[in-house]
């Protein structure tokens, strides 16, 4: 085997845990390759998740603003029309950047990329690879270390098929080229409100149904009753407790099928019900590798499964599945293996909904903290009191601060309100530096700001808001 096949570092997967971590392996020196299936590089994250879902959140949202709120300011726009293939088109451009500016940082960090599904294989003194490319032609690889970053895949339910068109999951919602008349979201999570959202601003009328008791599973249960009432003020009609138990596809139509209840009749189906762990074609079993009851890799501390110098990191590993945990535990698996140390704050890993308006989290939930006796203090302040918030005509919200009751240590914020998904990184910042909320309330805050608010609530954990 050449030598140009031989390297420090083989990551397969080029999604945010494995393209991050060919950089920063890269950059510590390390003879770094990046195997790829798709053409394009960037993962689900950019090429069907976090990029295209933020893109159509923000014109969908432009376009109801023009629609319905402009004239509140004064502005008066008449004749306002959806040309849902420019705003489709426009998606897609953001979309091609994104993955093209990938392959410009491995070639700047000199990072070999390698196209076609990689799988491991069995290899005297090192770690091997072979990558199969599309045409069936197969180039062999050895590695010192393998870091797996292969992520996740739409999950489904017994029952439902997905078409690839009517029935479809999160990557045909997001290129549909008409406005569905009705649409039925499975899953009220957080795929399933953003891109639920999405289509209600485009026109659809829009059914969610959940089998929880509401919204936003795992968050805190001040937030989820809130988003619940502002998702239903906007006209998303919601039903939980709602069991799926099948879809069909009819001649023009669809029929979700659910239990105890009346079937549903409706143009196209959403099914968002969550991901799971993609590991499918990837050889695990022929080194010794197993994968737990959720279809996970295993990894310990270090990021490293059972076999010394293959790490794992992103979806296909336990863990929230969220683009910015999987560049965290990439960064790190790349500096664990050069230099034997590497970090990752799990306490301070913030998560948000891209809704309107937004809903984020950082650290644990009151629920949490009752579960586990810790005692907490709570601060909580409206955005209705905001002064920016007024101004931009936003006031529907709050941001919740939870407190140690004996350290004050801030242990978890949580947030809904105008673009919260900002603000959280105050919080998620100050959670990481041990802060507590004294030392967040004496941070002076710029006026008018919405992040006066978190200041606010941080006061309001000692019972001394200004404003409220
Ligand atoms: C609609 C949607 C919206 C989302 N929005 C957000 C958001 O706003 N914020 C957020 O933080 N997260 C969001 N996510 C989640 C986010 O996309 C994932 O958490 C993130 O992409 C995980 O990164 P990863 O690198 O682990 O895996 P992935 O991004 O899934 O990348 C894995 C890559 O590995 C490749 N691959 C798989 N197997 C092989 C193989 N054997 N050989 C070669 N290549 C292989 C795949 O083709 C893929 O490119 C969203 C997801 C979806 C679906």
């Amino acid at each position: 085997m050449s030598d140009q096949h031989h390297f420090d570092v083989v990551v397969i997967g080029a999604g945010p845990g494995g393209y991050v971590a060919a950089i920063r392996a890269a950059q510590l020196g390390l003879k770094t390759a990046c195997v790829e299936k798709e053409t394009r590089l960037g993962g689900t994250c950019l090429r069907v998740g976090c990029i295209p879902s933020k893109a159509l959140l923000e014109s969908s949202e432009r376009y109801i603003q023009a629609k319905d709120h402009l004239a509140e300011h004064g502005v008066d726009v008449k004749g306002v029309k959806l040309d849902l293939a420019k705003m489709m088109a426009r998606k897609d451009g953001i979309v091609s950047n994104l993955t093209e500016g990938i392959g410009f940082l491995f070639q700047k960090n000199k990072v070999t990329r390698f196209e076609g599904v990689g799988s491991l294989t069995p290899a005297e003194g090192a770690h091997g690879v072979d990558v199969t490319a599309q045409d069936g032609s197969v180039v062999s690889l050895r590695a010192r270390n393998v870091i797996i970053a292969t992520g996740s895949e739409v999950a489904t339910l017994p029952g439902i098929d997905l078409d690839g068109d009517r029935i479809g999951g999160s990557t045909e919602a997001l290129a549909w080229s008409s406005v569905p008349k009705h649409l039925v979201v499975i899953g009220a999570g957080v795929i399933g409100l953003e891109l639920g959202s999405v289509w209600a601003r485009l026109g659809s009328q829009v059914t969610v149904l959940e089998y929880a008791d509401g919204p936003l599973l795992g968050m805190d249960e001040e937030l989820r009753k809130r988003a619940k009432r502002i998702f239903k003020k906007q006209g998303l009609k919601m039903r939980f407790g709602v069991r799926v138990t099948g879809v069909k596809a009819l001649k023009s139509s669809c029929k979700v099928e659910v239990e105890g209840g009346e079937p549903i009749k409706c143009d196209r189906v959403l099914l968002a019900v969550g991901r799971r762990a993609h590991t499918a074609g990837l050889g695990l079993e022929s080194v010794g590798l197993a994968t737990d009851k959720r279809g996970r890799v295993e990894v310990n501390a270090h990021l490293e499964t059972a076999v010394s110098g293959i790490y794992a990191v992103g979806d296909v590993i336990a863990g929230p599945m969220l683009a910015h945990k999987a560049e965290e535990e990439g960064v790190a698996a790349a500096e664990y293996i050069a230099t034997g140390y590497g970090h990752v704050d799990y306490n301070a890993i913030p998560g948000v909904v891209y809704t309107e308006p937004e809903i984020a989290a950082v650290g644990q939930t009151e629920e949490q903290l009752k579960a586990a006796g810790v005692p907490y203090r709570k601060g909580n302040f409206p955005f209705a009191a905001n002064g920016r918030a007024k101004a931009l005509a936003a006031t529907d919200g709050f941001i919740k601060i939870l407190a140690h009751a004996e350290t004050d240590r801030v242990l978890g914020v949580h947030m809904i309100g105008p673009r919260v998904g900002e603000l959280i990184i105050e919080a998620a910042m100050a959670m990481s530096f041990s802060a507590s909320s004294e030392d967040m309330a004496r941070v002076c805050h710029a006026h008018p700001t919405l992040h006066e608010a978190v200041k606010e609530a941080a006061l309001a954990v000692d019972g001394r808001a200004l404003h409220s």
